[in-house]
């Protein structure tokens, strides 16, 4: 079993009738700005698989607002993360991400939750290690493509490492690397869907939560592991880290 620690499937294009998920125990399904808030908590109501984080994404920083805070702080004891949450130097407003970021991790670390963060660009790693000091949250960096460096400056914080259908494009020879240094114990696996989908598609198509036996396969074949031991292991550290104990069990 495993479990899709990052997908958006509340997006129209994903049509999950048409998805067989009896392998997959749980997915944490992330908002990213204003319009979706509301639609990942209704969309999360349809099983209990599915479990909603909230925030704010960088590219949305605008959208960080007292009505949008008050929205997330009202809805805190629904959600198992706050996410999608983070900083990106590949938009033009990074500065202005900042305090939005910092603002959900205080409320992720105030109310003990864990944080799902996007972290694009050197200077992204640097700020979010900084606030990381003010708030030591429980932190999956979702998607991760950063470099072997910045992985082991995670990795030394205990903080777990998400790999999504990326680490399956040939040119990406840095992530395996650093797929095969990080210890199964800090490594989850994520579609990202509906994006992000893996090599094998040639880009066409809709990202699902299913695809995450891509991931899971490469994993398997980095690590020198039997697939049952990456889905174990992975799973426990979902489990672990996003507080599921009480939720799957
Ligand atoms: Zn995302």
């Amino acid at each position: 079993m495993f479990i899709d620690t990052h997908a958006h499937i509340f997006e129209e294009s994903i049509k999950l009738d048409n998805v067989n998920l009896n392998d997959i125990l749980a997915i944490i399904v992330p908002s990213y700005n204003k319009e979706n808030l509301g639609r990942t908590l209704l969309y999360c109501k349809q099983s209990p698989k599915f479990l909603p984080a909230l925030g704010i994404h960088p590219q949305y920083c605008h959208q960080f607002t007292h009505e949008t805070q008050n929205f997330i702080k009202s809805h805190i004891n629904e959600i198992v993360a706050v996410g999608e949450i983070g900083l990106d130097t590949r938009f033009d407003n990074f500065e202005s991400q900042i305090p939005p970021f910092v603002e959900q991790m205080q409320l992720a670390y105030k109310h003990n939750l864990p944080v799902s963060v996007h972290l694009i660009g050197e200077r992204a790693f640097d700020v979010f290690f900084e606030v990381y000091k003010s708030y030591p949250v429980k932190t999956a960096l979702h998607c991760f493509s950063g470099s072997a460096q910045n992985a082991e400056r995670a990795l030394n914080l205990d903080i777990y490492l998400s790999f999504a259908c990326n680490i399956t494009y040939k040119a990406n020879v840095v992530l395996r690397k650093i797929a095969e240094f990080t210890p199964l114990n800090r490594i989850l696996l994520e579609t990202d869907s509906p994006s992000m989908l893996p090599a094998s598609f040639m880009r066409k198509g809709t990202n699902t939560p299913q695809n995450i036996h891509f991931v899971a396969q490469k994993i398997t074949e980095i690590k020198k592991v039997d697939i049952e031991e990456v889905a174990n292991i992975t799973t426990q550290n979902a489990i672990e880290l996003f507080n599921l104990k009480e939720k799957l069990c």
